[in-house]
């Protein structure tokens, strides 16, 4: 069989990620101002990896001895192709929907299967349009069904498949890096190759309301055994020379034991390696952040999106208490770990008051750096479904972006936000130049 992924990306002056929230995507246009755009420039030209379920798709055919191969050119299609996965994303998905229709016109006897997890919500166009749909995470398809040309025809013929979340320790040995070089991220990478991996996936937490991650790998955690996490480490080391490697857990110290045993595996048996990871400061303690440093984690990303609790509340973001948040990050601090968090301005009972405490809350906190982002109300999620008839002021999902405003703020313009969020990395950034 001849397997095409493709993960085709439109033209635009900044960074496309969709591999980031939760797979639905974010396109890095920071807002108004000079730093901000400086800044949307410089991540467009320094981070950049694909999405992680069609690098684990690559493995899946490679596993079975397929010709498969990683694309983002649709020139890369022709006639001999047998099977396409297309990839789909929130920030592309008009793009991602154009490439199917003049693929099928060029090729209509092509069997295009579309993969996503914000598919589910648009999967009706795809559909009728000649994709058949993979509802779940498409790495997982191999342990449902053994992938022969004439099961894929089955499935094909089905239109719409759903996968179960399953063993992430039964997933193919991660050979993906044969195939594809995905080592820009000049940032965190320290200017040496990089490459994303995950551990665990899942995640309970409450702010399941808004947030997408929840919506792609459900709400229970699945972790890899450490013993596979360090043999896949190593693959893709040795197939890229890849050093420095991305958790791309949501959460990744969510279970402290595991968490333990993982960080264990990686000091003992990784050397020269770096890492960064996404975790929630409620995880972290002098004992974890020892251990994080011990195993050659650099850098922890964290949320704080509010300084403001009644802000935190109404979206049932669990947080911990300011006094915590300074004493986490300061454990981090003095283990020499970079700090990295997160915040989301424009939330649906925000002021001008509470985004201006936030901006400052975050200079204060002085972490190594930090990244805004609009409030953006995404289908699938609780948030949604409650002012999706009556408050939503586009269905052009492209424009969920993360960095536009795309429901009624009862106090905020479009143009007031986006001035808002250009403030935030103009003000906390200028503020690390200057103190
Ligand atoms: S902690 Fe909250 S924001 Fe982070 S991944 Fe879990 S649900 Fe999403």
């Amino acid at each position: 069989m001849k397997i095409i992924i493709l993960d085709t990306y439109k033209k635009t002056p900044y960074r496309v990620s969709k591999d980031t929230n939760g797979g639905y995507g974010v396109e890095n246009d920071l807002g108004s101002g000079i730093v901000a755009w400086t800044l949307s420039r410089i991540a467009k030209y320094s981070i950049f990896w694909p999405p992680l379920a069609a690098l684990n798709l690559v493995s899946e055919f490679h596993a079975l001895g397929e010709s498969v191969k990683y694309t983002q050119s649709i020139n890369d299609v022709d006639s001999s192709i047998d099977y396409l996965f297309l990839s789909v994303s929130i920030v592309n998905s008009n793009h991602e929907y154009n490439s199917l229709i003049s693929l099928l016109k060029k090729y209509p006897e092509l069997k295009i299967f579309a993969f996503g997890a914000f598919l589910p919500f648009d999967k009706e166009r795809f559909k009728q349009a000649g994709a058949a749909v993979i509802i779940g995470e498409p790495e997982f398809l191999a342990q449902q069904i053994k992938l022969s040309k004439s099961n894929l025809n089955l499935l094909f013929a089905q239109g719409e498949i759903t996968i179960q979340a399953n063993d992430p320790d039964k997933l193919a040995p991660a050979h993906w890096a044969k195939h594809i070089i995905a080592n820009k991220n000049y940032i965190l990478g320290n200017f040496s190759s990089f490459a994303p991996i995950i551990a665990s996936r899942g995640c309970p937490y409450s702010c399941f309301e808004y947030c997408t991650y929840p919506l792609q790998q459900g709400r229970k955690v699945r972790s890899m055994s450490p013993e596979k996490v360090i043999e896949d480490i190593n693959l893709i080391n040795k197939d890229s020379g890849a050093t420095n490697f991305v958790f791309r857990d949501p959460v990744f110290s969510i279970n402290k034991n595991y968490t333990y045993s993982l960080l264990e595996a990686m000091s003992l048996k990784l050397n020269g390696f770096k890492f960064t990871v996404e975790t929630h400061l409620n995880n972290i303690d002098d004992n974890m952040a020892e251990r994080l440093k011990s195993a050659s984690v650099e850098w922890v990303k964290f949320g704080i999106e509010s300084s403001s609790k009644e802000v935190l509340d109404n979206v049932s973001r669990y947080s911990i208490a300011q006094n915590e948040e300074k004493k986490n990050i300061q454990i981090l601090k003095s283990h020499k770990i970079k700090t990295n968090a997160m915040y989301i301005v424009c939330q649906p009972i925000d002021t001008f008051e509470t985004t201006k405490k936030t901006i400052e809350y975050a200079i204060d906190l002085k972490t190594d750096l930090a990244q805004f982002s609009m409030f953006t109300p995404y289908p699938g999620t609780p948030y949604y479904e409650k002012i999706k008839d009556t408050e939503l002021t586009t269905k052009n999902f492209e424009d969920y972006t993360q960095f536009k405003l795309v429901y009624n703020h009862p106090i905020f313009s479009q143009k007031e936000a986006r001035k808002i969020l250009g403030d935030a990395y103009s003000k906390y950034y200028l503020s690390k130049l200057l103190f």
